[in-house]
């Protein structure tokens, strides 16, 4: 059994999918860490961030041993994630790694959780339950905020503001894998739900597709 959860930024989409995956027993994967992987390797080599080097960051990526980096989720690391996340030939090399832990997850799960931007129209079209999770763009900056400052890293937020608003503009209008919600996504807006209801809202909706 496949879940797809999508949405913007901070909306909430990774605690979900997390806990989901935790409630059901299944594996989850969080693709924006791929994403952001791909440009922590080519920040660290210094590379251009041109479609050939993007290209060979994207296929040098080891995800067993890469995504648990804690640079991953600084705000900078987030921003050219999303400019390589715009390159079709960064998107190509991370999609097998994608569908082949859909279909196979690891350790025997009977089924995967994965969130992003494309797993409803892209990654997984037919997964069994696809959600769109997404939240005001004031209500996402306060908890990014409020998150930052829990980890000892204080941030404007009107600096936050403005790369969460670049970041979701450049996802949804690029060519490729667009971020938007599948026709078949049931729409899930966080904005005035504590993550506890919003987890609750989601499992609702999970029980009801599984009966
Ligand atoms: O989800 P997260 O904020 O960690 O993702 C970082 C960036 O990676 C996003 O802004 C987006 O540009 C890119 N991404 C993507 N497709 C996905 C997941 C993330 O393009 N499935």
């Amino acid at each position: 059994m496949i879940i797809a959860i999508d949405g913007p930024a901070a909306s909430g989409k990774g605690t979900i999918a997390r806990r989901l995956a935790r409630e059901l027993g299944f594996a989850y994967l969080d693709t924006g860490a791929l994403y952001r992987a791909v440009a922590l390797r080519l920040l660290r080599s210094s590379a251009a961030p041109d479609g050939a080097n993007a290209a060979h960051a994207a296929a040098a990526v080891r995800p067993a041993a890469d995504l648990a980096d804690p640079a991953l989720r600084d705000e900078a690391v987030a921003g050219l994630a999303s400019r390589l996340g715009a390159m079709a030939e960064v998107r190509a090399a991370l999609l097998a790694f994608q569908r082949d832990f859909a279909s196979r997850p690891p350790a025997g799960a009977a089924g995967a959780v994965l969130d992003g931007r494309d797993i409803g129209t892209v990654v997984c079209p037919d997964a069994d339950i696809k959600l769109f999770v997404t939240a005001s763009l004031e209500e996402r900056v306060r908890r990014r905020v409020s998150e930052l400052a829990a980890e000892g890293r204080p941030a404007e937020a009107a600096t936050i503001r403005a790369d969460l608003e670049a970041r979701d503009a450049r996802d949804r209008a690029r060519s490729v894998a667009p971020l938007r919600q599948a026709d078949d996504a049931y729409l899930l807006d966080t904005t005035n739900l504590d993550i506890d209801s919003a987890f609750a809202a989601a499992k609702a909706l999970v029980s009801r597709h599984r009966t």
